[in-house]
């Protein structure tokens, strides 16, 4: 079996505690695991510049070797296109609002709007950490083909949005045996996007709020996922939030301790994180 590389992707630092993100990073820091971080800008429309607890630890993550991406402006659920299903179900407030009038919505998913967005997050990054990230997720992994468009024209090298497996979000909704396939039209593997850009599908998002009963139940599906990426020589893209894994939701972390142990037992396994490894690799078109 030939060499998997396994990147862990986690999501929101910039916004809620930074003292549960802390604690991610010390158990990065002992797992000896780089992630890519999807930073918001200026969430709930608060910049990172009036946020000197968020800068130090984020300024920290850098040190320790982790990757921070641009992710949204403001992070609102439609901010860059609307959310897929699967998303929608986990917010069933913001989906009868969008289904009763997506006009107001739709109206938001202008590539000027959009660019606009972007350069104002890109301009809080550069102001803050000296430097404008090349990698870009949306809030919700809710896209639109002007999105694309927008951080093609902008210079961004990558995204990572496309959901490869959407049973992360029905465990979320305790909806185990909703028996949703792996979506077989993702490409399982970073592709060039038409818009010019990478796109690199995520596989899923395991650890959403967890209590110790649940470890099992969702390392068995992260480890499933992993087993199938690894067997097709895909690489592994898991999607995390740090608030949702860390403090009284720590299971979160017993599920990554477990798949790290795992993925190491099987051996031939390289973490990295994103940009690092979409730099190393040629992209089939
Ligand atoms: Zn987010």
């Amino acid at each position: 079996m030939g060499e998997t590389t396994f990147v862990l992707t986690n999501d929101d630092p910039g916004a809620q505690e930074p003292e549960l993100f802390a604690e991610l990073l010390d158990f990065l820091a002992e797992q000896q695991v780089p992630a890519t971080f999807f930073v918001i800008p200026a969430s709930g429309g608060k910049p990172l510049d009036q946020r000197p607890e968020w800068l130090t630890l984020l300024h920290r993550a850098l040190n320790e070797g982790h990757e921070l991406q641009h992710h949204g402006y403001i992070h609102t659920a439609f901010e860059f296109g609307v959310p897929p299903n699967f998303m929608l179900d986990i917010m069933p407030e913001s989906k009868a609002q969008w289904q009763r009038d997506p006009v107001p919505f739709s109206a938001q998913h202008t590539q000027a709007i959009l660019t606009d967005k972007l350069l104002k997050g890109r301009e809080i990054f550069k102001n803050t950490l000296g430097y404008e990230p090349l990698g870009f997720r949306a809030p919700c992994v809710a896209i639109c083909d002007n999105m694309y468009a927008a951080l093609h024209e902008l210079g961004f090298k990558w995204s990572s949005n496309i959901v490869i497996n959407p049973m992360g979000w029905r465990y979320i909704n305790r909806d185990y045996d909703a028996g949703e396939p792996w979506h077989t039209a993702v490409p399982s593997q970073p592709f060039q996007h038409p818009a010019g850009l990478v796109e690199a599908p995520v596989h899923s998002e395991y650890t959403w709020f967890l209590t110790e009963d649940d470890i099992d139940r969702h390392f068995e599906l992260a480890k499933s996922d992993f087993d199938r990426a690894r067997a097709a020589g895909d690489p592994f893209i898991a999607m995390s939030h740090y608030y949702a894994m860390t403090g009284k939701w720590s299971a979160g972390l017993r599920v990554y301790e477990r798949l790290f142990a795992y993925a190491r037992e099987v051996g031939n396994v390289r973490f990295v994180t994103l940009g690092q490894m979409l730099a190393e690799q040629e992209i089939k078109n």
